[in-house]
């Protein structure tokens, strides 16, 4: 794509991303981003910094065998050190032996960081950027330099930081790349200096590289691509040191629907909620559910009229349609619904009902009851599809627990848990009561355990059902242990995922209550 709209995407989810807190990747997770990132269309996906730790050396030794329909993947280092030539220098060795097409290489901008960190004169700073960038182009590498700290150092003396990006355009880099390392620019200011440095190192294209510091990585980076930016580099999900890169889950759907910019993952775009979201499940992270374009409540409503007019039309109350990025408008409930409100939410599931009959006024009346006991629909979708079909399907279980025990022993002296749970249940077409007995290290997983065991084979769909997240709080104060406790579970199937809700003054009665109806959801299939 060579057109004046066309931009490029710089993935640094593996590299830059992993610098975020509690973010890890085995080599073999990185291969697996890697390939949803290149079928998705991403152009670069920087894998790490060879030489930097054993795991990105094993990455990119399997990247090698693999071939990649469209991304580039790009190794990520430094510039030689001061006072070294370029030839022998053993991280940029290390760079090439990573046998990438495309080499990233960092070099400072920051005079502060040019005497006082690197402890070397300007002049030598500037020899080690143009020589780095030389070195690597005449082994046949494309290269992008990132210029750390380009807005700090400019901030600082604009004329030595614009000399360290004509320095790498010196030296042939075919990218030069603005980075916003400590996240503190502002938006006016970086694009008046995103303007000047396109115009500086013209024709070398430039790109953006922001964080998050100020909650405005993604406005700085598309304020640099309108002041003439033509890559735009960050994280999936927003991933990365402190809070984070400029999400590309956020910049990419903005580039396209509300600039008209074009990139090769445009024609994609109706798959990024599923991508960003099996990303964060290598990353075992729980999908945050107000990411903008992509998140559960993204196009979510609650009953009322904002929920009407979204559902008369989307556009009333929506920016964009959520099926654009693959995702889809909730209608909420809360505890003012109303029949209305009901029945759009059982449309939005599929099932039809009349909001003035008298099943509905049975039904919100059983609703309010259950949602004054501690029921949290509002959060758990598929505790209320299972009630919504029992009332208005006469859906029946298909398995009933007669009763339940469960024992914990914590020996406190070696830290050893074991939890055990007999349970009495009745499987649809068994004619006598089960009983089985489980353990497991705590009353949940000891309950889960027993209750599979006396599923049989009965239920073969319930295999891949596991528990992803799970939430507890109280929800009278003033009673202190005594009060109701009120369970949300996150389960999935490696698919979808579904909340479901219980609540008890009892913790293993709520838990039960909401793992019952994680079950009853996934049979509903049937
Ligand atoms: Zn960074």
């Amino acid at each position: 794509m060579k057109d004046a709209d066309s931009i490029l995407i710089y993935d640094t989810t593996l590299r830059d991303g992993t610098q975020g807190e509690g973010i890890s990747f085995s080599a073999e997770d990185k291969i697996l981003v890697a390939e949803k990132l290149d079928s998705f269309g991403i152009d670069y996906i920087e894998g790490g910094w060879p030489g930097s730790n054993p795991r990105d050396m094993v990455f990119f030794d399997l990247a090698k065998k693999k071939t990649f329909k469209h991304a580039k993947i790009t190794a990520f280092g430094s510039t030689r050190r001061a006072n070294l030539k370029a030839e022998d220098d053993p991280q940029l060795a290390t760079l090439l032996e990573a046998e990438t097409p495309v080499v990233t290489i960092f070099g400072k901008t920051w005079l502060l960081h040019v005497t006082e960190v690197l402890r070397t004169t300007p002049e030598e700073n500037l020899a080690m950027i143009e020589d780095s960038v030389r070195f690597l182009k005449e082994a046949g590498r494309e290269v992008i330099y990132d210029a750390e700290h380009f807005f700090d150092g400019f901030k600082d003396n604009p004329e030595y930081a614009l000399k360290t990006l004509k320095a790498a355009a010196k030296g042939g880099a075919d990218w030069v790349v603005l980075c916003d390392t400590n996240g503190g620019s502002q938006v006016t200011w970086l694009q008046g200096v995103v303007k000047q440095a396109v115009e500086e190192v013209s024709p070398v294209p430039v790109g953006m590289h922001c964080h998050n510091d100020c909650g405005i990585g993604v406005a700085l980076s598309l304020a640099g691509v309108e002041a003439g930016a033509r890559m735009v580099q960050g994280t999936q999900n927003g991933y990365g040191e402190r809070v984070g890169n400029a999400n590309l889950t956020t910049v990419m759907p903005s580039l396209c629907f509300k600039l008209g910019y074009h990139f090769a993952a445009e024609q994609n775009l109706e798959k990024l909620s599923r991508l960003a979201h099996s990303i964060d499940k290598l990353a075992n992270l729980v999908p945050d559910s107000k990411a903008p374009y992509i998140g559960r409540s993204a196009f979510a409503h609650k009953g009322g009229v904002h929920a009407n007019a979204a559902q008369k039309v989307s556009r009333s109350y929506e920016h964009i349609e959520p099926e654009l990025v693959g995702n889809r408008q909730r209608i909420l409930l809360s505890d003012m619904a109303g029949g209305s409100s009901v029945a759009m939410k059982a449309g939005e599931l599929g099932i039809e009902v009349d909001p003035k009959s008298s099943e509905m006024r049975s039904f919100i009346k059983r609703l309010k009851e259950r949602e004054a006991r501690g029921y949290e629909y509002e959060n758990a979708d598929a505790s209320f599809q299972v009630l919504l079909s029992r009332h208005f399907h006469g859906t029946t279980d298909n398995f009933k627990l007669v009763s339940y025990r469960t024992i914990s022993e914590v020996v406190r002296d070696n830290h050893e848990n074991i939890s055990e749970a007999v349970v009495k249940i009745r499987v649809e077409g068994e004619e006598d009561i089960k009983i089985t007995v489980a353990e497991s290290t705590g009353p949940v997983g000891a309950l889960d355990h027993a209750m599979r065991l006396a599923f049989g084979a009965h239920f073969p769909e319930l295999r891949n059902v596991q528990l992803i997240d799970y939430k507890v709080r109280i929800l009278q104060t003033g009673l202190g242990t005594d009060s109701v406790v009120q369970v949300l579970m996150l389960s999935g199937d490696g698919e979808k995922t579904w909340w479901t809700c219980g609540a008890n003054p009892n913790i293993i009665e709520a838990s039960w209550q909401a793992l019952r109806d994680s079950y009853r959801y996934k049979l509903l299939e049937r």
